[in-house]
Formats: structure tokens, sequence, C-alpha cells
């Protein structure tokens, strides 16, 4: 069979350039899962166009903000004749919805089912519905990766250790989708896949490496004989464990990726975080101490968020000289308890997913309207990614990685000057779903 394997582009363009870009992992799985008899195909929308051709079956990875695309490329693959299977977060927490567009839905995940899915589309007994929540995943097979080229980073790839996470944080649905038990992969069979890579730098994926200690010394001590570098997502207890820290940082560990979440007292304490403001300081320092970059994760239109959040937060990150900050707007992804929340509260303003994106407000915020909280976001990020506030920032940096420092803030740069004619399209969409009462 012809298999095409895609993952949609979202409605807001990407432009983070080609040399810090990773591959879709979850597409690279799906191709080692395929039995080797099947053409495979992997098309990633965001950088590249779907080939012309006839192909036999056809998986899609859907989230929340490319689920539109997703349906109406399935409805253009099974016109031509192909077989549909939807899988991905948004297809596991909604998928009556993905059935209306495509053949069959995956509820889960792919290792331990998607060979049965091929094996059903050939025989032409294709299922409705597959469900694999939280499979046995020691044995999942080596991926291959695209790297470099004019997409991807030269000699970085994606690498999962474990999935799912034991908190339960209420804007995430990790922890529902991939459940709170963390799953592990055999040390040597996570080292298997960094040596297959071949790639210099190793980005794990994982939810939050990092949660047991004993596993985490164990990968840390193989990876320095790899001699690789490497980054991932923690909690901020990571960092302030002294010991855990040093070992990761001798193994190769470069930069770090931190759900900060607010710079607010009150909303962290809301958020049930168990680190208070003074711990995410402390962390800031040793990164940059050590030569780490710290990636800071920032929430806006928290329950407890007022309009004086955006000066307040621009202060904190320019006074600690944060080397690079994902700043978002507060999103309510179906899936998650704060989805179910302001539906009750009726605080939800549309369905429409393509603007579920972490960057459009969709709900009415507590503290600021709707377009308060996308005007600050705006001026915020001017703010920061100004030419002035990246230089402001540089100095701190030069220790730790100017080069990436530079490349990733160019790229928010380049995304802020987008933003203002989302935002008007955005608005002016909203105000006609508005008057039309749909
Ligand atoms: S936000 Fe991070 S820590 Fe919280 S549940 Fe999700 S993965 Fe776990």
């Amino acid at each position: 069979m012809r298999v095409l394997l895609v993952s949609p582009r979202s409605v807001f363009p990407d432009v983070t350039p080609g040399w810090l870009r990773i591959p879709q992992m979850s597409l690279a799985i799906l191709e080692a899962l395929t039995p080797p008899q099947h053409d495979v195909r992997i098309v990633e929308e965001e950088v590249e166009q779907i080939p012309d051709g006839e192909w036999d079956l056809v998986g899609i990875s859907v989230m929340t903000a490319t689920a539109p695309r997703a349906y109406e490329l399935a409805r253009r693959f099974r016109a031509r004749g192909a077989k549909v299977v939807l899988g991905g977060v948004h297809a596991t927490v909604l998928p009556d919805e993905g059935l209306r567009y495509a053949d069959a839905v995956v509820v889960g995940e792919a290792e331990g089912v998607w060979q049965k899915v091929v094996d059903d589309c050939r025989r032409g007994r294709l299922e409705r519905v597959y469900v694999n929540i939280a499979p046995e995943i020691s044995r999942v097979p080596l991926v291959r990766y695209r790297m470099g080229g004019r997409m991807f980073a030269p000699r970085v790839a994606p690498v999962v250790a474990s999935r799912g996470c034991p908190n339960n944080c209420e804007f995430c649905c990790v922890h529902r989708v991939y459940g709170r038990r963390v799953r592990r992969l055999p040390v040597e069979r996570v080292v298997a896949q960094v040596e297959a890579s071949g790639a210099k730098h190793i980005i794990f994926l994982d939810d939050n490496l990092g949660v047991s200690r004993r596993y985490a010394f164990e990968l840390f001590r193989r990876l320095r004989q790899l001699r690789v570098r490497w980054s991932a997502q923690v909690s901020v207890r990571f960092i302030l464990d002294d010991e855990l820290f040093r070992a990761a940082v001798r193994s190769g560990l470069v930069g770090l990726f931190v759900g900060v979440e607010s710079v607010d007292p009150v909303a962290l304490r809301r958020l049930k975080k168990s680190v208070p403001l003074e711990g995410y300081v402390k962390a800031i320092r040793r990164c940059r101490n050590h030569g780490v970059i710290f990636h800071a994760s920032l929430i806006f239109g928290l329950d407890d968020d007022k309009k004086d959040v955006f000066r307040k937060t621009l202060d904190f990150v320019m006074r600690h000289r944060l080397p690079s900050v994902s700043a978002n707007v507060l999103t309510p992804y179906p899936g998650t308890a704060l989805f179910d929340r302001l539906m009750r509260q009726r605080r939800i303003v549309h369905k429409n997913w393509a603007y579920y994106d972490h960057t459009t407000p969709v709900y009415r915020p507590a503290g600021m309207s709707m377009e308060e909280l996308a005007e600050g976001y705006l001026w915020f990020r001017k703010n920061l990614f100004s030419i002035g506030g990246i230089l402001r920032r540089l100095p701190a940096q030069m220790r730790v990685n100017p080069v990436i420092y530079l490349g990733m803030n160019a790229a928010y740069h380049r995304t802020t000057r987008l933003m203002q004619e989302h935002y008007r399209r955005y608005f002016a969409w909203l105000a006609r779903h508005q008057r039309s009462g749909a």
C-alpha cells in the first residue's frame, strides 16, 4: 500500500527558521511502526507541500489548532478513494468529532495498534475506533529522522524517554491523555535511539524528564558517555535538586524548558505550584551560572491576571534577563479540566479550533476583556522581542549560548510582527460569528 502520514498546518504561520526546527516525532514513530512492505511518505505541511498522487491510507496527526485543516484534508483524500485515519491528542479527546470526517480514529497512542490499523486497511476491514490508552512503550522501534537541509536543524533529533506526568495542571491534558503513571523506556533503548539518530543535540520530548531520580541518574550517566548535548522539559524542582542538576550538566545538558506560568505569587499558589517565585529566580540564576538556557513558559489570561500583568511580567523577565520565553495566551484545550470549568461558567466564546493556538483569546478572561488580553499580550511581545529588548538581555547570554539566543529571539520577533494582522482578522471574524449567532 501507499501510505501518507501528514501533520497539517495551522492558521497562524510558523516562522521558525529551518535551522531551529525539529521534525515531528509522532510521524516518525508511525513510519517506524508501519510494516516495511508498505511505501511510506511523511509530510509536515507547515514546511512542505502535500505531493500529488494516489494514496491507499492517509494517517493524519491532529492537534486542536490543526483540526479544521485535518478535517479538510480528510475530506479531500477520501473523495479520491483513500482511507483516512486520524490520531493524536485532539482525535483522542474528541473521537466522535473526528469520525464525522474520517474512516477511523485512533484513541490514545500508536504503539501496539498502528500495525493493526495498517493491516485492517490492507484487508479492507478498517474498524471505526481503535482504543489504545497508555500502552507499553518499552519496545518501541527505533525511528528514522529527517535532519538538516532547508527544513530542519542539522544534527538535532527529538527523543522520548518517558510518557505521562504525575501532575494534574488544570490547563493541560497530558495526564488525561498519557496517564499520571509515568511509563519509561529502558535507558539502553533511549541510548540506542540517540546513537541511531547520529545527532549531536538531543531534545527530549518527555513531558517531565527527571520525575524518577534513579532513572535520571542512570540516563545521564549513559548520555555522558555518548558525548551529546541535550535539552528537556522539566519541573523547576529538577534545577533546585543540586545533585541531579549537576549530574545533568556533566552529561551534556544545555537547555531546559520550564513551565513558570506566572510571576504573580497569588496566581502561582492558585495553580498549585509547590515552589514559590523565589525558587524560579534561583533556578534561572543557577542555569545561567552553568551555561544552561532557561526557557520559561508563561501564560497570560489566568483568572488572577489584571491589566497590569503584562507590565509586571515584562519587568520580571527583563530584570532576570531570561534568555528565552514562550509567551502564551491561556487556552482551554478540549480534554482539559480548564475547558470543562470554563464551559460550565459559560466563558468559552466559540469552538473554532483553528484559533485554539495558545495565542488567541477564545474565552472571556476574569480580569480583563478579550481585546485587552490580546492587546496586552501583543504589547508584552513587542517589548520583549523588540531589537532593544533582545539586545538588553544579550550580555547575560554571552556565557550561555548567544547564537541560539539570537536565533530564537529573532524568530519570536518575526512572529510578533505577524500577530497584529492575525488579531485584526480574528476579531473581525469573531464579530461576524457573534452577529450570526452561530
Ligand atoms: S503542564 Fe506539565 S507538569 Fe502540568 S500536567 Fe502538563 S505535563 Fe504535567
